[in-house]
């Protein structure tokens, strides 16, 4: 535990529910540790981990909602256990297992082979139609506020992958590209600096790809960071319609 416990404390029974690949089965575990109101799920995940089980297989860095790594199913819903405070779930039982969209490797740790594999396949960087222009650059990219505006909500996204197991297509489609691939697409395509949208809207349209979603609206409900990659599909939709009926790319992102 990185700091004692406070003001307030009381006893919170935490069940665990980890991946053992020895088995290829899920065991249960329940601990009872000491909170305040400050107490967060990794806290207490932590907590376990060096007082009474040093072979639950976890993955967290920042615990500041940054890197993403720490998503797991709490009580019914992904989080982030970094980001989940114990209080604010407001019950004594608090049930924690691995993301479920996603394959498992150990204990509480997923597998984000596939997650990356989708997310690379949207082209998620920006284009240049002169590659060149990279090693002898002779210019800023200036932006003004209102372009910035056009993709910054959506550059906010960590990759912890809570959207995709959120997601009802996700979890019976392995195939759907999903949420955060397709929020990303969106992404950059509204960067008035890339000059990749066609490509893009091209490699995202088809039946797994972006006409997979079925607007759920689940990814935007979970997202820890206001991605909101729901409306991000239904804009790419517009996109690729317009594309598809006139030949142009279709999402405002030049100053006008
Ligand atoms: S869109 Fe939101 S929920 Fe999905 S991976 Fe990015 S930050 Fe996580």
């Amino acid at each position: 535990m990185r700091r004692p416990i406070g003001k307030g404390a009381r006893t919170i029974r935490l069940e665990v529910r980890k991946y053992v690949p020895e088995t290829q089965d899920f065991s249960m575990a329940a601990y009872e540790i000491q909170a305040d109101p400050f107490t967060s799920v990794l806290d207490a995940l932590i907590v376990v981990k060096e007082r009474h089980d040093r072979s639950l297989a976890m993955r967290y860095s920042c615990n500041m909602g940054i890197c993403g790594s720490c998503g797991m199913v709490i009580n019914g819903k992904p989080r982030l256990a970094c980001e989940t405070n114990i209080f604010s779930l407001g019950v004594d039982t608090v049930r924690v297992g691995p993301l479920e969209g996603h394959p498992v490797l150990r204990g509480l740790v997923a597998d984000f082979d596939e997650f990356f594999q989708k997310h690379k396949s949207v082209t998620p960087w920006l284009v240049r139609r002169d590659p060149a222009e990279k090693f002898h650059s002779e210019r800023e990219y200036h932006q003004t506020r209102r372009q910035v505006d056009q993709f910054l909500n959506f550059a906010h996204c960590i990759e912890c992958g809570l959207c995709v197991d959120s997601c009802p297509v996700s979890n019976t489609n392995p195939h759907f590209l999903g949420p955060q691939a397709l929020s990303q697409a969106y992404r950059y395509n509204s960067d008035s600096r890339d000059e990749g949208e066609g490509e893009r809207l091209d490699s995202i349209d088809y039946m797994d790809g972006l006409w997979g979603c079925e607007y759920a609206g689940a990814c935007s409900e979970v997202c820890p960071k206001g991605v909101d990659p729901a409306l991000t599909i239904q804009l790419l939709k517009l996109s690729v319609m317009r594309k598809r009926l006139t030949g142009k790319t279709g999402t405002d992102k030049r100053e006008k």
